[in-house]
This record gives structure tokens, sequence and C-alpha cells, in this order.
């Protein structure tokens, strides 16, 4: 092996991953358990695991599902919209949400969003009503962990809270005046991708203060049989059941619920340590002539991703940062590619114009953010970033 070689598995060894899940040994014990139980799909570890998450938001309906994409294509279903009806989304968001909204029979429509929030104001939310000549209802997204203005946002689209969805996927622990997410809307959809702040590998969660919302979501989660058709496999079940309306397929195993309940029990500590990663990142990245940082609400942000903006005439612009982070080790990341820019997607700007979400696109860069990067991450992505905007924007 020549000294190239040799520096190249230096720098792979210190390498920075965009994101590192936490998966702790209670995590495989739990694993063992439910293996060992005989049984895997949708059981008793599930009913568990849905109330945890029940208790831990203080909202009394928790449905747990197979994806954050599944809960808001059922909890858009449970609004009971006739086909074809316009829901608002913002347009920086994930492709899957507004799949959700295809697939729930409706019609998405695109909301501009607030470059310093990534989110869309009252303003823009307005703007997509009129030009859809109204709206039926509209999902919130809480980017990056960051509470959206969900009254404001309501108000903006002539829509009353019944008619809103909340795509929380980043959002697990964040706050509105002081209360944990969970209650605020219709149906809030958790996930618990591999990437997200709750780490199962793959689920989601939709809670609601509407009792019967959450029974309806527990039928179409499951082929839209009867609530506990999933009770038919245990000992002493019966084998009838009634499909009582259309459904997905859509339900959580007991196996992945046994990892959220163990992933749980660090939640609130993890959540602790994001918060002062994020603020140590706000301390090393302060003043940097050509760099914003994230915006910061007053109290209640999840920090699922610290996304910061560079400006465009940094050489190669935000791709160029990317770039040359990556040279220095560091993997970063994108939230999101706008959903106008995708080529699926395209026909549903209908000829509008969404500025804030284009200017912004080119300028984000989500940097890594996760309990065991630690403060010496913190510190070295921060030195790293530094050094090539110094270098570069003089
Ligand atoms: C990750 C994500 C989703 C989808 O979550 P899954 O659990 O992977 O389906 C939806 N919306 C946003 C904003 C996301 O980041």
């Amino acid at each position: 092996m020549d000294r190239a070689d040799q520096g190249a598995g230096d720098a792979d060894l210190r390498r920075i991953p965009f994101a590192k899940p936490d998966v702790g040994p209670d995590v495989l014990d739990a694993c063992r358990r439910v293996l060992e139980s005989g049984w895997l799909t949708t059981g008793p570890e599930v009913g568990r695991f849905e109330q945890d998450v029940a208790d831990l938001v203080q909202v009394p309906h928790a449905v747990a599902v197979s994806s954050c994409t599944a809960a808001l294509e059922i909890g858009l279903r449970c609004l009971r919209l006739p086909p074809g009806s316009r829901v608002l989304t913002s347009t920086m968001t994930f492709s899957g949400a507004v799949h959700a909204i295809i697939h729930a029979g409706l019609r998405p429509v695109l909301v501009d969003i607030d470059p310093a929030t990534g989110m869309p104001t009252a303003e823009t939310t307005w703007a997509a009503r009129r030009r859809a000549g109204g709206a039926d209802a509209m999902v919130v997204t809480h980017y990056a962990g960051h509470p959206a203005a969900i009254g404001e946002l309501a108000q903006g689209a002539g829509l009353p809270p019944s008619r809103i969805v909340e795509d929380a996927a980043h959002a697990l622990g964040a706050r509105i005046d002081g209360r944990l997410l969970g209650g605020e809307s219709a149906a809030t959809c958790f996930s618990f991708y591999a990437t997200k702040n709750l780490p199962i590998g793959e689920g989601g969660m939709l809670t609601t203060n509407d009792p019967e919302l959450a029974s309806a979501a527990r039928r179409v989660r499951l082929h839209g049989m009867s609530d506990d058709a999933w009770k038919r496999y245990l000992p002493g079940g019966g084998w009838r059941y009634e499909v009582a309306e259309d459904g997905l397929k859509a339900n959580l195993t007991d196996l992945a619920a046994a990892i959220g309940r163990a992933q749980l029990s660090h939640f609130a500590a993890w959540q602790e340590l994001r918060t002062s990663l994020a603020s140590a990142y706000d301390a090393r990245l302060a003043n940097i002539d050509g760099l914003s940082l994230p915006a910061r609400p007053a109290a209640g942000h999840a920090w699922h991703l610290y996304v910061i903006r560079v400006e465009e005439r940094f050489p190669g612009g935000r791709d160029g940062l990317i770039g040359a982070l990556a040279e220095g080790g560091v993997d970063c990341s994108v939230h999101f590619i706008p959903i106008h820019h995708h080529r699926y997607f395209r026909p549903l700007l209908e000829g509008a114009r969404l500025p804030g979400a284009d200017r912004m696109f080119r300028q984000i860069v989500s940097l890594p953010l996760y309990p065991a990067l630690g403060l010496e991450g913190v510190d070295r992505v921060s030195q790293e970033i530094r050094a090539r905007i110094n270098g570069a924007l003089r």
C-alpha cells in the first residue's frame, strides 16, 4: 500500500456520514424477544407502541402504520373528501408526501415557501388557493422540525383545523405553545424511517383527537377490514372478517414496534443532544459572510435537520460547497428537491412560478445532525465549512 492509499484510508475512517442511526443492545434484546414470541406481524407489541406514542404526545389515539407516506394517505382518505378535491401542499417537501395526496384520489396544489423557514406563509398559501380557485384541505409540513404556524396557514388556506393533515415526519418532539405536536389538526403523521429522529428503519404513526378518524384509520391501514381483523390469527380468534371499505396494506409489524419502543426510551435524551448540537452549529457558524443559518422559533424545534444556505456567488454554488465538504470527509444532503422540479410533478404547476422554493433550492445544504455526531463532529464540520467559505468568498 503506498502513501496515497494510506491517506485515503485515514480520510475514510474519519469520514462523517450524513446520517447514522443509533441502535443499542436494548434494540437487539427487544427484537429477540419478539422473534421468540412467535408473533411477527401486527400484534400486542404494536398496541403497546401506539400507547407509548399516544402517552408521549398526549393525544388519545395513535395508529401505527408502515410509513409516514402511508399515514398521510390514510389521514387524507379519512377526511372523506370527494375525489379530485384540492389539497394544498408545500412544494419544499418529500415526493412521497405528494404521491400520498394523489393515491388518496385527491389533487395536489403546490404552495411556495419563504426561503428563510422552508415553509409556506399565510400569503403564499392564499396565493395557491386563489390559483386553484379554492382549497378543500391542506397538508402542513413542519420543515426540518421547525413547528409550522398551523393557525396562520389554515387561515391563509381558508380552512378549519379539521381539514388540515400534518406532515410531522421531521417533528416528533417539536412543540407549539409548549405542547408536543400531535393533536393540532385532523391527523398528525410521523415517520420512523432510518434517518429520522426516532429511527426504526421503516414505520409511521398517525395521531388524532378524533375517535372516529382513528378507527377509520385502523380499517384503512389493513385492507379496509374491521378494526381488529388482525386478531383472527390469535389463539381463539375466529376466521371471519368483514371488508368495510377500500384500504391499504400498511400495517406495522410487531418486530418494528419493538424496535420503536426500545428507541423511545432514548428519545428525550437524543432530543436534548440534537438541540445542543444545533446550538453548537449556530455558535461555530455565526458571522460567516455568504452563509445563512436556520431560522429559529422561540422554542420547540425538534432539530431533525440543520439546513444552511450558501449564497450563489460561492464558486460552483451549493453543489460546489457540497463537493468541497465531501472532499474534506463530510457528507451532506439536500432537503428538498422542490416537488415542481421533478418531471412527473411538473404539470401540477399549471404554468405558475414558485420563486421562493426555486431560490432556496439553489442555496440549501443539510449538515450532519444526529446524537452520535457529538460536539467533535460539529467542530469538524464547522471548521471545514469556515475554511471552504473563507477561502472562496473574499
Ligand atoms: C421522510 C419524509 C416523509 C416520508 O416518510 P416515510 O416514513 O419514509 O414514508 C414524508 N414527508 C417528509 C417531509 C419526509 O421528510
